[in-house]
């Protein structure tokens, strides 16, 4: 702890839950939704009785996993009590009283367990990564999502992150016909280098009576890995397809918490899986889904939703310290598809990377005027 500080300086005397909408660069579309001009979030903000600030944010996709306005209500009216007046050193206690006090939420729960980390990163002058085991990766290859409805807009966005550095594309499918998705991954092909990688995410989009053939079409290029190709329910579909094709299967949607991991691994309904904090409800859990699958044999990725800066820093840090999360993540949004940079200085996206900032804490520092001009409602 640095000179001063003491275990007083971490009780958590206010909370404060910003709900606010995202204005978005870019039109996205995945087979399970269409995001177009913008997108609701919100952001945690804890101060300690010492002054101390902790950040969290939720994402929340209502086609995905649940509402901004519902995460914000699930924070506001039925978790404040369980922080206020708390240690931020209590963050288990208070996360295991926040499943019994709430079902579901797991954005919520994500936004508070990262504010709280903030908080002890910042108390103890180290960043979240060290809290969370210890850094095994400090650079995070940087996969970006090729997922506009106006290709030739996605072909320019791929060539920028190209002279960047980056190398992982994956191309969100199941939106058009098979035919148009495979005029994509051409021409899409066409100006990748060959050191470059082609992921397939098809977020739900294919009916599972005919996935199979439309999958080996794919497999003509070489996709790192085919991602949640049909209904997260249809399991058996994805363990027969997992079987069936050369290419790995990734799931995403079909696993949002250690025990469908444990699924996972019991009924072999994939080969790979995505590991987010908004699906599984924090840096905690991610660990958990991440170790089940390591036992297993079955890497993890580094997945997002629409997040504005403070919870891709919190993946940074959970990536950074998690040796399984080895297939990249995806830590674009802030940079390139949010509107608005709510950090003081943005991520550092350089060489085709996100990077594990230095900083105590999460490292990362809310612009309080930019958090104004995307407030919807502002309570505590
Ligand atoms: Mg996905």
């Amino acid at each position: 702890m640095p000179d001063g500080a003491t275990t007083r300086d971490l009780i958590v005397e206010r909370m404060e839950v910003t709900l606010t909408r995202w204005p978005l660069k870019m039109k996205r579309r995945h087979g399970v939704g269409d995001v177009e001009r913008s997108m609701p979030g919100v952001i945690l903000k804890l101060t300690t009785r010492g002054g101390l600030v902790g950040w969290g944010e939720a994402a929340p996709w209502s086609v995905f996993s649940g509402t901004a306005e519902g995460n914000a209500a699930a924070l506001d009216v039925y978790l404040r009590a369980l922080v206020v007046g708390r240690s931020a050193s209590d963050v288990q206690t208070i996360l295991d009283a926040a499943d019994h006090a709430v079902v579901g939420h797991a954005e919520a729960k994500a936004a508070l367990e990262m504010a709280l980390d903030d908080l002890r990163g910042k108390a103890l002058g180290v960043p979240c990564a060290e809290l969370h085991g210890g850094v095994v990766r400090r650079d995070i290859p940087l996969s970006v999502s090729v997922a506009d409805p106006d290709f030739e807009a996605d072909l320019d966005f791929v060539r920028a992150r190209l002279a960047e550095g980056v190398r992982l594309y994956k191309v969100k499918t199941g939106f058009l016909t098979h035919r148009e998705d495979l005029v994509r991954l051409e021409r899409l092909a066409a100006v990748l280098p060959a050191d470059a990688e082609i992921r397939i995410d098809y977020n739900q989009g294919l009916e599972a009576w005919d996935a199979l053939r439309k999958l080996r079409d794919m497999e003509a290029f070489r996709p790192g890995f085919i991602e949640q190709p049909v209904a997260r329910e249809r399991r058996d579909a994805m363990a027969m397809l997992a079987a069936a094709l050369d290419t790995p299967i990734l799931a995403d949607e079909s696993c949002f918490s250690p025990a469908e991991a444990v699924e996972m691994v019991r009924r072999g309904f994939a080969d790979a899986v995505s590991v987010k904090l908004m699906k599984c409800g924090g840096v905690r859990r991610a660990k958990e889904i991440a170790a089940i699958g390591g036992a297993a044999g079955i890497p993890a990725y580094g997945g997002t939703m629409f997040e504005a800066g403070v919870a891709l820093a919190a993946g940074i840090h959970c990536v950074a310290s998690t040796p399984n999360i080895c297939l990249g993540a995806e830590f674009y949004t802030a940079n390139h598809v949010i509107g608005v940079d709510i950090l003081e200085r943005p991520l550092d996206l350089s060489n085709g990377a996100s990077h594990l900032p230095d900083a105590p804490g999460l490292g990362v520092a809310v612009d309080a005027a930019a958090l104004r001009s995307v407030t919807v409602e502002a309570r505590g």
